[in-house]
Parts: structure tokens; C-alpha cells; sequence
């Protein structure tokens, strides 16, 4: 059975040991990094910056103490994430979003290079048969997996799977294009954009929020280049009117998540990666958005695991437990106490994630709580 640690995100007393980032100090230390890493060997700290207006992140300061504790076993840290817009932008959201070389004491780089495309074809699996693991998390001998726990538009939650899944690739590949970086996880299902003309208001928030900015309206209609779609989702999330749907096989992709994170982590020797989940600021909607909402579960805290698989379900059991917050998308959605918030806000069947990363030998579900 696999030991998660967590301290809860509660201060009960007027002592900074009762901080979370006291409480990670103590989490960092009980887990013994030295039994991960070795004195000299470059670590990634793999985080997500954010996005201009989505500032719910993993806070610098826990980044903080992460580099910390890697620094004090000699260990020689960054803290990384892959692009998803240029480059010299996305380096700007994180300094904006707080996270520096000053602010995390070691340095911030891109993972897959200025233009997002640095990345090595790597063999996956049954769903997508091979994908682009961003350079540097391919090479990098050890990582530190720090995830912000939320919601999300196609994976219904996000933690560590998704976070290595879609965030240990490139966005494209320089030979092969996005079709091989996180778009062939995003296109497993075969969907394809329909546009509702009679419930279409013209707001154009989804001509504003496509990433690869695709769809263009002429005359009043939708137009859009299908070859040029990667299937994200954004634009049928945003409309206000239920004018863009995106019929998908969430299975399917879910299970591509999986099969993503087991590709990724294959570039490490065993034993070479922890993941750190942290239960903050559980907002609806995925960090890459260009808005956070307010949260719609309470701060539950931080969780420690070399098990991928055990904290990704040690954090759903502590979500699934977790009352709805009032004055959230929660209680627009009558969500009440006892119903699994995260798949009634996005109808995903996001269990599948962590099933299907067991039965690929990821980990297992069944695991020890240790609360520190
Ligand atoms: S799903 Fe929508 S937002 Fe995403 S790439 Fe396609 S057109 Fe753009
Ligand atoms: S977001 Fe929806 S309502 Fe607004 S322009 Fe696009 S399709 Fe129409």
C-alpha cells in the first residue's frame, strides 16, 4: 500500500510549524528527499505558471520551499513548465503570477524551448501511439511534480496525471506539429466543432478564446479550419448560449490522459519522481483559462506521495467528502453536500484518469493517509 502524507490546510495555532508553508517544511522533511534525489543532480520542479487572469496557481512561496529542500540536499533545482503561448509571454505570465528566479530561489525555464516545440517523439500506447515529451523533462534525471488541484473543461479534475499528461508535452512538435503534442490527446474522441446558428448571440468569446485562434466569424457566420482545431474545448466552454458544442469520446480521452503521463514518466529511471498535490483555491476551471474563478470547494491542503495513482485518489476521496462552498459556481449549479462537485460542474467521467493509470502500472489506488 502506498503512503500519501498530507497536512491539512487548517491553522489552529499562532505558531508559523502550523503555516502551510511550515506545515510543507515539515511534509518536505518526513518524506526524506534524499531517498529521491542525489547531491548534484538537476531536479524539475514542474508547476503550471498560470495564465494572464488565472492567478490560482501553486504559490511561489510553496515553489519556494520545494527548491529549498532540494537545495539542502544539494540537489540542484528549477522550476519549469511547458509553453503555451510564445514563449518570452508565457516566461512574463509567471513573473506576473510571481514566480521568478527571485521569488522560487532557482531558476524558471520554459521546458520545451521559446517557441514550444523543443520536445522528443517518445512511444506511448494503444490510444496515441506516440507523443512529444517536452526536452527538458525528458532529459532531466528527477522532478517534482507540483500540481494545483482544480476543475477542468475536458478532464472534469486536474491534478498530477494531467498535469504531467498534457504539461509534460509540447503543445507542438517541430516536425510532426501539434498532432503529436497534447492536440492527439485532445483529438482521441473524433469530434468536431458544431455551431448552433439559431442560439448563436454573437458575443465572438469564442473567436477570442481559441489558442490558435482558428475560428473566425464572416458575415455573421462561424468559421472555422478544422485541420487547424486541436479540439481544446475553450470555445464551447465560454459560449454563453450552448451555440459551439464538441461531441467527444470522454472515455477515450480520459484513458489518453493516462496513457500520456505513463509516456512521460517512462523517461525517468523508477523512483525519480514525487508529486506534491496541493488542495488550494479548487477553482472550476483549468489554470491555462484566462480566468479563475472564485474557488467552489474549501482549502482542504497539501499532499505528498511517490505514487501518482494513490495521492491522485487521496485527493478525490478528500474533494468527494468536501462540502460545496456558497457564492461559487457550485451553488449556481444546486450542488449540495455529498454530490461529487467536480462531475456535476463538468459532467466528466474523470475517474477514469486514475482506473486507467492502475491498470497501466502507474501505482495503485489503495493507499495509507498519513497526516502529519
Ligand atoms: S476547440 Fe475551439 S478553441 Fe479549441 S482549437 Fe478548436 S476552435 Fe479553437
Ligand atoms: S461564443 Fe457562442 S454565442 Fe458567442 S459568438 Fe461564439 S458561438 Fe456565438
Amino acid at each position: 500500500m502506498s503512503k500519501v502524507y498530507f497536512a491539512s490546510a487548517r491553522a489552529m495555532k499562532w505558531k508559523y510549524d502550523d503555516s502551510m508553508p511550515g506545515k510543507l517544511e515539515r511534509l518536505l522533511k518526513e518524506f526524506n528527499l534524499s531517498n529521491y534525489f542525489e547531491p548534484k543532480e538537476w531536479v524539475a520542479v514542474k508547476t503550471h505558471f498560470g495564465s494572464e487572469g488565472a492567478h490560482r496557481i501553486v504559490r511561489p512561496i510553496f515553489l519556494r520551499k520545494v527548491v529549498d529542500a532540494l537545495k539542502s540536499i544539494t540537489a540542484k533545482p528549477f522550476v519549469t513548465d511547458t509553453v503555451r503561448i510564445k514563449g518570452l509571454d508565457y516566461l512574463e505570465v509567471a513573473n506576473q503570477n510571481g514566480i521568478n528566479h527571485l521569488s522560487v530561489g532557482a531558476p524558471v525555464i520554459l521546458a520545451d524551448g521559446l517557441y514550444g516545440n523543443d520536445s522528443i517523439i517518445v512511444k506511448a500506447g494503444e490510444i496515441i501511439s506516440e507523443i512529444a515529451v517536452a526536452s527538458v523533462i525528458h532529459d532531466v534525471p528527477g522532478m517534482v511534480v507540483c500540481s494545483h488541484v482544480k476543475g477542468h473543461i475536458q478532464a472534469g479534475y486536474a491534478g498530477a496525471i494531467k498535469n504531467i499528461a498534457m504539461g509534460g508535452v509540447s503543445s507542438k512538435h517541430r516536425e510532426c506539429g501539434w498532432k503529436c503534442g497534447r492536440g492527439a490527446m485532445h483529438t482521441v474522441g473524433e469530434g468536431k466543432l458544431i455551431w448552433h446558428k439559431e442560439r448563436c448571440e454573437l458575443c465572438y468569446q469564442c473567436e477570442e478564446i481559441c489558442p490558435l485562434e482558428t475560428i473566425k466569424f464572416e458575415n455573421e457566420l462561424f468559421a472555422y479550419k478544422e485541420e487547424d482545431c486541436w479540439r481544446c474545448g475553450r470555445c464551447t466552454r465560454v459560449c454563453p448560449s450552448g451555440a459551439l458544442s464538441l461531441p467527444g469520446d470522454d472515455e477515450r480521452f480520459m484513458r489518453s490522459l493516462a496513457e500520456s503521463a505513463m509516456t512521460v514518466l517512462s523517461t525517468f529511471k523508477k523512483g525519480k519522481v514525487i508529486y506534491i498535490n496541493f488542495l488550494t483555491e479548487i477553482q472550476p476551471e483549468c489554470d491555462c483559462m484566462p480566468m479563475a474563478d472564485v474557488p467552489v470547494i474549501q482549502d482542504q491542503g497539501i499532499l505528498i506521495s511517490d505514487d501518482i495513482v494513490a495521492i491522485e485518489q487521496a485527493s478525490v476521496d478528500m474533494l468527494l467528502k468536501a462540502p460545496p462552498l456558497p457564492q461559487s459556481a457550485s451553488e449556481e449549479k444546486n450542488i449540495v453536500k455529498g454530490d461529487d462537485i467536480f462531475s456535476k460542474l463538468s459532467e466528466k467521467p474523470y475517474l477514469i484518469q486514475i482506473e486507467e493509470s492502475e491498470r497501466l502500472g502507474l501505482g495503485r489506488r489503495e493507499y495509507e493517509l498519513i497526516e502529519i
